[in-house]
């Protein structure tokens, strides 16, 4: 009889998409749901972009390209890449282009590690779920360093520093963070570093996919310390920064597994895609006011959903400092409408309040003493903002109101 691998069947998945199916089931049958689930700018991809692609077309540029990536797009990177981060001496021949920033986390892990061998590898948790159900795939042992709303979700460096062992192979930063919106500040990236000095086999993927959705000042990355240049892989891409999720574009870089990860991707999907990678080359070198104007709208939001939740019976929410998620602590409200958890809470709020949430257990386990959470993905109008949140609050009155 056939059978699925064990593997497969380990395979964790992406809730977002899994609810989203649920929400649209839901608009299908004609209710009306404003949602907050998926982690993508509301803007199309900027104009010079879009007409880049469609030049490529026309030129006739859409067959195969080297597995690493075009060579004007790995320049123009490279160039962008060290731009962001203090003028880091990436070179072209360090950036592998891949079909988004996502494919990158496993190729890291699967560079990394050894299958069943007991390699460790850390990941923030909450996080974005491919870290964990990757890790999990590919064979390695996960371990969450949890993080901390008192710490505006940052985890504390004495934590990761109690969880390090001889198996750590690879240690996952993502910052501006998803789910929680936060940061690492200088000073905590700092403490990391020194930590990692005393580890020296520990690699660093860092995924700075949200790098230019910092609002509290200049993006700063861990591979800028000393010492930590080499053994990072940094992640970016065009998805956040150009709103050019579908294109598929996203940007690794590290001197050493460069032509590893490009062997990957020579076994996995030969190829970004050569219309979007020629697209990408303009997004990068062309005019950056569409990506500056998407990124003021996003700090406006924040201000406007922050503002709202904290008046919010029951809500409370840290102000995030980056991307475009808000992580608010439900652990009150779920009490007053007598809700046991979050899970239940945003069901109850879909299904009765036509409010599309994501809730913190979709981001690994919740951690213990943390309390309740829902993510908020604020890439929406201000309208739908200021409606949804209005709909939430309502939701927990009436409800209150019934419980008493
Ligand atoms: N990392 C994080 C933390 C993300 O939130 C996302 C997108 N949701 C990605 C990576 C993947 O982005 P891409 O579209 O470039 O594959």
């Amino acid at each position: 009889m056939t059978k699925i691998s064990r593997r497969a069947q380990s395979l964790g998945t992406e809730n977002a998409f899994v609810v989203l199916a649920e929400v649209n089931a839901l608009a299908r049958q004609g209710k009306d749901i404003i949602s907050f689930c998926i982690g993508q700018p509301d803007f199309p991809a900027p104009l010079h972009v879009q007409e880049a692609a469609i030049r490529a077309i026309r030129e006739g540029k859409h067959g195969y390209t080297p597995s690493a990536g075009i060579d004007p797009l790995r320049e123009a990177a490279a160039r962008y890449m060290a731009g962001m981060r203090g003028g880091l001496p990436i070179r072209p021949e360090d950036v592998v282009i891949g079909a988004g920033a996502k494919p990158f986390i496993a190729y890291a892990i699967l560079s990394t590690t050894d299958h069943g061998a007991g390699d460790e590898v850390i990941y923030p948790n909450p996080g974005f779920p491919i870290y964990e159900s990757q890790i999990i795939a590919c064979g390695a042992q996960p371990v969450p360093v949890h993080l901390r709303e008192g710490r505006d979700f940052a985890f504390d460096p004495a934590e990761l520093e109690k969880l390090i062992t001889p198996r750590t192979k690879l240690l996952i930063l993502n910052y501006p963070h998803n789910p929680t919106g936060g940061l690492l500040s200088r000073k905590e990236l700092e403490a990391i570093a020194a930590i990692l000095q005393k580890h020296p086999q520990v690699w660093i993927y860092a995924d700075e996919i949200y790098s230019r959705l910092c609002y509290a000042g200049e993006f700063f990355s861990i591979a800028q310390l000393p010492g930590m240049y080499e053994r990072t892989i940094i992640s970016d891409g065009a998805s956040k920064t150009w709103a050019m999720t579908g294109w598929r574009i996203g940007f690794a870089s590290n001197p050493v597994l460069a032509p590893v990860l490009t062997r990957w991707i020579t076994n996995t999907d030969s190829c970004a895609s050569q219309i979007s990678q020629w697209a990408a080359v303009d997004a990068i070198n062309g005019p950056q006011d569409a990506a500056e104007m998407m990124k003021k709208s996003f700090f406006d939001r924040r201000n406007l959903i922050i503002r709202l939740l904290n008046g919010t019976p029951g809500v409370s929410c840290r102000t995030p400092g980056g991307a475009f998620y808000a992580w608010p602590n439900v652990t009150k409200a779920c009490r007053m409408i007598g809700a046991a958890d979050s899970e239940e809470f945003r069901k109850r709020l879909l299904h009765e309040a036509g409010v599309a949430l994501l809730a913190d257990i979709h981001f690994g386990a919740r951690v213990p003493g943390e309390g309740q959470h829902v993510r908020f993905s604020y890439a929406a109008s201000n309208e739908a903002i200021e409606k949804g949140v209005a709909r939430m609050a309502d939701f927990i009155r009436r409800n209150t109101k019934k419980a008493a």
